[in-house]
């Protein structure tokens, strides 16, 4: 009886949908998410908590730091393959092949061979990409998103890597390592002849072509406090336009190179400075992602430098003790060089959600791949 009651249904819906009307079917509209999101992972280099609290404090900062539009936030635990403490090198390459590796390395595993990095992945998918420094685009941290070294300091045979990367847009310093080089490889030429339309002079010049390159300092570029002016917000915004205006998705890797130079070295100015700078591209990458509604951001640190701290300053009271004043605040550091500490992570856009939590950095390539097949 109750298969029956089945078949006359299959009957009747078969009927009700072949014989009722002679129009084609219903076709569901394409959604908008069918393309993969727009990946952007914004990296500020030496990024730790303090640093970034120090956004709150400081003078000359932003009243709403746009770190504070992030929804979702976590930690990423940082430790390399090698050491508890990470270097850049290790801990780019955690996010861009998705292995923690052994510190120094670029896009190789910790038996040093190469493994395919989230650009070359992605190109497989139809993705374009991009990546921005405020150091030598040679540098540990754009490097492991285009390079397979065994060790950060090759940056000439990292530069020989670039022209044929999947790297559709790049902006950053290190003519040095593509002009003019002791080997006499014109590397430059490469890129040229490999697509790429360049610029040596200003991110303020309109490029016209498939591939982008500007390149605009011998090796890093120059300091906040010495007139970099807003290339970083610049860059970013220029890559956005370059990469959003085409049909295809993008992934756009942002670094705040120099916040880690200011921990380096001990100097909270400049670790201030270089977030602010950095915060005005986050801005950017969100109104973007707002805008656009089918685009992750996710701001993350390599790793803590300097061991920063904004502690009380100290004043002498009565009797000569000494005790911190907790109404004013000066810059502290334990080292001059990297700390274990936990980096956190912040999110925002499509699959956000999955970066809140404690993870390991290298878990991060997951997370920004969720939704790649
Ligand atoms: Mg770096
Ligand atoms: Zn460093």
């Amino acid at each position: 009886m109750r298969n029956l009651q089945l078949t006359l249904a299959v009957i009747v819906l078969f009927c009700f949908t072949a014989c009722s009307n002679n129009k084609p079917p219903l076709v569901e509209p394409e959604l908008k998410e069918a393309k993969g999101p727009n990946i952007i992972l914004i990296i500020g280099d030496g990024t730790g908590l303090s640093q970034i609290s120090s956004l709150w404090y400081a003078e000359n900062t932003p009243d709403k730091p746009n770190y504070e539009r992030f929804p979702v936030i976590g930690l990423s635990k940082t430790n390399s393959s090698s050491h508890k403490i990470t270097d850049s090198g290790a801990g780019a390459t955690a996010f861009a092949i998705g292995q923690k590796s052994y510190n120094g390395s670029i896009g190789v595993n910790k038996d040093s061979l190469p493994e395919q990095n989230i650009v070359e992945l992605l190109s497989t998918k139809k993705y374009n990409s991009g990546i921005i420094s405020t150091s030598s685009i040679t540098h540990a941290t754009p490097a492991s998103f285009f390079a397979h070294v065994v060790n950060r300091s090759m940056a000439y045979e990292i530069a020989d890597q670039l022209p044929t990367s999947p790297i559709d847009f790049f902006a950053g310093g290190g003519k040095q390592y593509f002009m003019r080089r002791p080997d006499k490889r014109n590397v430059y030429q490469n890129l040229i002849k490999a697509g790429f339309v360049l610029d040596t002079t200003s991110i303020d010049n309109d490029l016209d072509g498939q591939r982008q390159g500007y390149l605009l300092a011998d090796d890093g570029l120059p300091k906040m406090s010495e007139d970099r002016s807003d290339f970083l917000p610049k860059a970013t915004k220029r890559a956005l336009d370059f990469l959003g205006g085409k049909d295809e998705p993008f992934f756009l890797m942002v670094e705040g190179s120099q916040v880690d130079w200011g921990g380096h070295d001990n100097n909270g100015e400049y670790i201030v400075t270089e977030l602010v700078d950095l915060d005005k591209a986050i801005g950017i990458a969100l109104d973007f992602a707002e805008k656009d509604g089918n685009t992750l951001v996710v701001a993350i640190a390599d790793h803590e430098t300097g061991g920063f701290s904004l502690a009380g300053t100290p004043v002498t009271g009565f009797g000569g003790v000494v005790k911190d004043d907790y109404q004013d605040i000066t810059y502290r550091f334990t080292t001059g060089g990297h700390t274990a500490s936990h980096v956190p992570v912040f999110a925002f856009g499509a699959g956000s959600e999955v970066f809140s939590g404690i993870y390991e950095n290298n878990k991060v390539y997951d997370k920004l791949l969720q939704f790649i097949p």
